[in-house]
């Protein structure tokens, strides 16, 4: 089955009984028993919901994966998989990895004893440089944000074979639509559901697929110890999103090489960083382990008053964190999801006070182009 097949027909479709084209929701917390310890597949909606089973049995397949699970956001779903691990162990980490996930590794899961290291994962020596005895995991984003840097998958696959270490991707920035990262090696994938999956700014949710039975049972042990679940309703509305992902991210993709085009012709933009552009760095390794670029872009305006000037005066960008959705989104990083990282280290990384970052959405490109530039020459 092709992708876009398979986001129709993937999973669990309809209602076998009734014939209902759609999976019901079903709002429910417990499920009658036929004798003690006799039920039918559903005990109690912690443990497991057929709505949201519809959903876990959709990511599955569309990751290419053993099994899948459905989480109340991304940093729950995060969340889970850093609790397959134990006291005293070691993970290494892209970074630039999301916020979020920088926040709970050195705030709260390190309290439990979880210890992390931060390299630039782009560069396959840092991982290797940064291998313990202890080490059990690498956890990587690519492209990452804001500046989409590219890690080689199946290269650091390979590493983590050698050193018998769990591989985790965060693939939320592509989606199965475009990226498959068990395809090239990796044991697990987590998503924020909240992005391209659910597409339309009005749900919440993570998703992890694992490749083993063992991740399966381990994911599933805390999912169901700590109950960081998605509720029927968000998996319904989250299913309904990701039926027409496909057609999405085409049009998106389209959008997005249309606006770069356009940003390299302006003399106030500089540096665009875009995984489509040839001479972004890790371009190459992107092509090679991707199928399109997805609709994020960051690029330089040249000073924190002139990106301020583009976002006041933007109408159809929505001045908002978040991507991936059917709105244009605009954002200043280091302002805004970077303002907490000190103004130097921002520096080093490249995240300049004149980044500006979009999320390439649905709107008529040259109604966007036209929008952009009236915000910039203001
Ligand atoms: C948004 C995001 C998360 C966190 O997901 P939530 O659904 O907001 O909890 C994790 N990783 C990446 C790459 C994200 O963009």
């Amino acid at each position: 089955m092709r992708k876009k097949t398979q986001l129709i027909h993937g999973g669990i479709t309809g209602d076998e009984k009734t014939g209902a084209v759609s999976v019901p929701i079903y709002q429910v917390s417990t499920y009658a028993q036929d004798g003690v310890g006799q039920h039918r597949g559903y005990e109690y909606s912690r443990t497991g919901n057929p709505t949201r089973f519809a959903l876990e049995e959709l990511i599955k397949e569309l990751e290419g994966g053993h099994r899948g699970f459905a989480f109340g956001s991304g940093m729950a779903a995060i969340t889970a998989v850093l609790m397959t691990f134990n006291h005293g162990d070691h993970v290494i980490f892209t970074d630039d990895v999301y916020g979020g996930t920088y926040r709970l590794v050195s705030k709260v899961i390190n309290r439990f004893g979880l210890e992390a290291s931060f390299v630039d994962t782009s560069d396959r020596k840092n991982i290797e440089a940064a291998i313990t005895e202890k080490t059990k995991a690498i956890f990587v984003e690519t492209p990452t944000n804001p500046l989409l840097k590219i890690t080689d998958l199946k290269e650091v696959s390979l590493l983590a074979e050698k050193h018998d270490l769990t591989f985790v991707v965060d693939n939320t920035f592509s989606t199965p639509y475009w990226q498959n990262p068990i395809d090239l090696g990796a044991d697990i994938v987590v998503h924020s559901a909240t992005k391209y999956l659910g597409g339309h700014s009005d749900v919440v949710a993570g998703l992890v697929v694992v490749n083993s039975e063992q991740l399966a049972e381990d994911v599933h042990f805390v999912l169901n110890s700590s109950g960081g679940i998605l509720g029927p309703q968000d998996s319904w509305l989250l299913m309904r999103g990701i039926k027409t992902l496909g057609i999405r991210m085409e049009e998106i993709e389209a959008n997005t090489r249309n606006f770069v085009e356009f940003l390299t012709s302006l003399p106030e933009v500089s540096n665009i960083y875009y995984p489509g552009l040839e001479e972004h760095k890790g371009s190459e390794v992107h092509q090679k382990q991707a199928r399109g670029n997805g609709g994020m872009i960051s690029f330089d305006v040249g000073s924190g008053e002139k990106a301020d000037q583009v976002l006041r005066n933007v109408r159809y960008f929505t001045l908002a964190e978040s991507l991936g959705a059917v709105e244009s989104l605009i954002s200043v990083p280091a302002m805004m999801t970077h303002a907490s990282i000190p103004k130097e280290r921002r520096a080093d990384l490249g995240i300049t006070d004149g980044l500006v970052r979009v999320s390439i959405g649905l709107e008529d490109i040259e109604d966007l182009k036209e929008d952009f530039l009236q915000a910039l020459r203001k």
